[in-house]
């Protein structure tokens, strides 16, 4: 893939009946990764945010959005049933909510790694060092901040108060401080063209990344970007395949949104390069207000049910649940 030119993966991605990509994908996901799909148990435990992004439903100018935070006590409680499925993965992701003190999400990730046999995976977008260092310090391994498009003009006009730069550097702060570090990107953005896509994957290839988000935007009501169509499923999984071919040991998701918009995506984003899905883990009674996008799958879903459909996806693609933290734990 290092000699992957732009204009080799521009033209894959234009082609319509290229199945070999998706194909060659799966079997670079079968060589390096194996049969494993790994487990990652997210709790969605704020979706407070000072941000204004304009894709995001939890966009603080979205005023219609039922706000929730959850308490310490409660995360904990919702961490202690990610390990009753024995997921061996935590993933705390919220909006930019400042509320939390520094010391309060340290003493949440001690106390978590402390009393449950897991790997911890932070996703609350953008800090300063000092705060990722604490993190690091009370014991999270991974941290997902994903730089959404790698085209500089796109990513101002979409994160206003964000500076495509500063996101990039966060990324190596993360890297320096020990972290697992994961990004990626959204697909079918307004305004995104097939090269800037492909010049996506040539950064998530230069970054060098563990692990690798990359779902379709999908175009909420509340936002300033609901006139715009949705990113397609086809388009999301010839860049996953393009991506794997680009990072062959990475952690590539069947992420939600490719989930929602096709009911069978996820397992179609498994078959040509994702190894690892991210069941809803945040209580049942909050989960409808995590709404960065409308339709999400899952909303209704007890946890438990969650589990079941996700071991009959994995199961039915001839895959297996693999039972260590995936990455270095
Ligand atoms: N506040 C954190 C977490 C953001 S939500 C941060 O900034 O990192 C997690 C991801 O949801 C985002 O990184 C983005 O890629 C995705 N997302 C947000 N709105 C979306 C939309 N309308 N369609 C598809 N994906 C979306």
């Amino acid at each position: 893939m290092n000699s992957f030119k732009k204009e080799e993966i521009v033209k894959h991605l234009t082609c319509n009946k290229n199945r070999n990509i998706l194909k060659e994908a799966d079997s670079i996901r079968k060589e390096h990764c194996g049969d494993e799909v790994h487990i990652r148990g997210i709790i969605e435990f704020s979706n407070y945010c000072k941000r204004d992004c304009l894709y995001c439903g939890l966009r603080k100018s979205n005023k219609k959005l039922t706000r929730y935070r959850m308490t310490a006590d409660e995360i904990f409680k919702a961490a202690r049933k990610v390990e009753e499925f024995k997921y061996k993965t935590i993933v705390l992701q919220s909006g930019e909510d400042d509320y939390y003190r520094i010391e309060e999400l340290c003493g949440l990730v001690k106390r978590i790694k402390k009393e449950i046999d897991c790997a911890v995976t932070l996703s609350i977008g953008e800090r300063t060092y000092d705060e990722y260092k604490q993190l690091r310090e009370a014991g999270a391994d991974r941290y997902l901040l994903k730089f959404e498009t790698s085209n500089k003009k796109l990513f101002v006009f979409l994160k206003p108060g964000s500076l495509y730069e500063k996101r990039l550097k966060r990324l190596e702060w993360l890297r320096d401080l020990g972290y697992q570090v994961g990004s990626g990107n959204m697909v079918g953005l307004p305004g995104q063209t097939l090269e800037m896509l492909a010049d996506d994957i040539l950064l998530m290839n230069k970054l060098d990344l563990d692990m690798i988000g990359i779902g379709p935007f999908i175009p909420h009501p509340d936002t300033p970007l609901w006139r715009f169509r949705e990113g397609t499923l086809e388009l999301t999984l010839k860049t996953i395949a393009l991506t794997r071919m680009a990072a062959p040991d990475a952690y590539i998701p069947a992420t939600t949104a490719a989930g929602s918009v096709d009911p069978a995506g996820r397992q179609k984003a498994l078959q040509c390069g994702a190894n690892v899905i991210m069941p809803n883990m945040t209580p049942q009674k909050y989960r409808k207000y995590y709404e960065i996008y409308p339709d999400k799958i899952c909303l209704n879903d007890q946890p438990g049910d969650c589990r079941m459909s996700i071991k009959t996806i994995i199961e039915s693609l001839g895959r297996n649940i693999a039972r260590g933290y995936g990455g270095q734990g």
